[in-house]
């Protein structure tokens, strides 16, 4: 259909009967299919969503981004401003509430947030995580009452996967429902949960068929739960390396009785639920990467070209000016892989693979980036009166979180042997 569309687009010119300016209507219709071949340009609506969010993290998160380092408070302030700039649960259709805008979209907010702090872009980015799997499997009432409730008011979601046992290895978590009647009594504890303290309600993944022989696809059941549901506790918040404002607890399920009708999609399949929601994540955490490898380019740069060495501003020592480029080769490399895992499952595409790369290589590009950022800045480098060794210590939980780095790497292998 598309390249009929193009064919007869270039032949009306060649025959005189089109202007070539026509062509740029055909290009409209291609991409209101979804592809109009090669295009690297954003729209008009995504350079104004990217001076948005650009605005806010240089002049309300970047100022702000050491005192929630050195006190780990949640960024509640900039969490609200956020909410209110439309920058929180893009994903939401408009059916209930939201912009319903696409993975690319918030892949280029989530890059934006990250150049001012990348924790402040995690405790934001965490309730797309915890809606992903409704957007994915829950029915409308499900979705109309607690996404909805996103859209309401400024409140916190949190996705509860990972336990104190079993955090790579998902199927080996322990926390388990029991069917009562229409009920399920849910207990078990959950570990590293971002938003834990501070969300209003939990996706959460549980082991409903206690038998170990059965099969992962159909041994587990997911619900939301609501964070007031008697049994359900928070413990203290964790003391982390990096991303420090970020609230990431241990949440504890104890005889929590969950109604039948906050089942998300079939129970028996919560597996493969919790798992699908990671293509639509990841490319978002890779984006929060870019950012991050991203601030500390614009960083190395300004000191470089500020302080001096034998005479002359360090990016004139070609060693200096060579852990730049390669800095701006991860940045511009990592960003075009985020982007094109993005843009594939917007359009319906099985992204897996490419999910994974974005992911695991924006990451790594970051860890590089913030690791030569502080070379860069030598002894001050070193020092928490300067911003790169914070974007050090927050650069490495991009390689943990969501996947590690072995794991992304045994996905990407996975699907290569798959295409062969
Ligand atoms: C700050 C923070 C926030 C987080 N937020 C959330 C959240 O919101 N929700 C949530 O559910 N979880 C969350 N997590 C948990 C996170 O996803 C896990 O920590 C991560 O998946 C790794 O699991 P693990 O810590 O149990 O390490 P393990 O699985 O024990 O892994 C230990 C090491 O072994 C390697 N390894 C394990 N298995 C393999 C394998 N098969 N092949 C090769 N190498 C392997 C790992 O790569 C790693 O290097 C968060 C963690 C942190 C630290």
């Amino acid at each position: 259909m598309k390249s009929n569309i193009v064919k007869n687009a270039f032949r009306k010119v060649a025959a005189g009967k089109a202007s070539m300016r026509s062509l740029s209507s055909v290009s409209a219709k291609l991409e209101e299919l979804g592809s109009g071949g090669l295009n690297f340009d954003f729209s008009d609506e995504q350079i104004a969503m990217k001076e948005t969010a650009k605005k806010f993290a240089r002049e309300m998160v970047a100022p702000k981004a050491a005192y929630y380092d050195q006190t780990m408070e949640y960024p509640m302030d900039l969490f609200k401003e956020a909410w209110n700039l439309g920058l929180v649960n893009m994903h939401v259709p408009e059916k209930f509430g939201g912009v319903e805008m696409g993975v690319l979209d918030e892949c280029i907010v989530a890059e934006e947030i990250a150049v001012g702090c990348s924790g402040v872009g995690t405790a934001i980015l965490a309730n797309s995580l915890a809606s992903m799997p409704l957007l994915v499997a829950a029915n409308d009432s499900l979705k109309q009452k607690y996404l909805g409730r996103l859209i309401e008011e400024p409140l916190q979601a949190a996705y509860c996967v990972t336990e104190p046992g079993a955090g790579s290895d998902v199927s080996g978590i322990k926390t388990r429902c029991e069917k009562k009647g229409n009920e399920f009594v849910v207990n078990g504890s959950k570990m590293w949960i971002t938003n834990g303290g501070v969300a209003n309600w939990y996706f959460v993944l549980t082991r409903s068929d206690p038998d170990p022989k059965c099969p992962a696809s159909k041994a587990f059941t997911a619900f939301v739960i609501d964070r007031d549901a008697p049994g359900v506790s928070v413990g203290k918040k964790e003391v982390n390396m990096g991303q420090r404002c970020s609230d990431t607890r241990a949440v504890t399920f104890e005889d929590v009785v969950v109604p039948q009708d906050q089942v998300i999609g079939e129970e028996g399949k919560g597996f493969l639920l919790a798992m699908s929601a990671f293509d639509r994540t990841r490319p978002a955490v890779g984006a929060g990467a870019v950012g991050l490898a991203q601030r500390a380019l614009e960083e190395s740069i300004k000191y470089a070209t500020e302080r001096k060495t034998m005479g002359t501003h360090i990016i004139n020592h070609q060693s200096v000016a060579n852990l730049i480029a390669d800095m701006a080769i991860g940045v511009e490399t990592a960003r075009l892989m985020v982007l094109k895992s993005a843009f594939d499952v917007d359009l319906g595409r099985r992204n897996t693979y490419f999910a994974s790369i974005a992911k695991c290589y924006g990451a790594d590009i970051a860890n590089k980036a913030a690791t030569d950022a502080v070379q860069i800045f030598g002894g001050n480098g070193f020092n928490t009166e300067y911003p790169v060794e914070k974007l050090m210590r927050d650069a490495k939980i991009y390689q943990i979180y969501e996947g590690t780095a072995q794991i992304q790497r045994l996905i990407i292998t996975r699907e290569l042997l798959k295409k062969m």
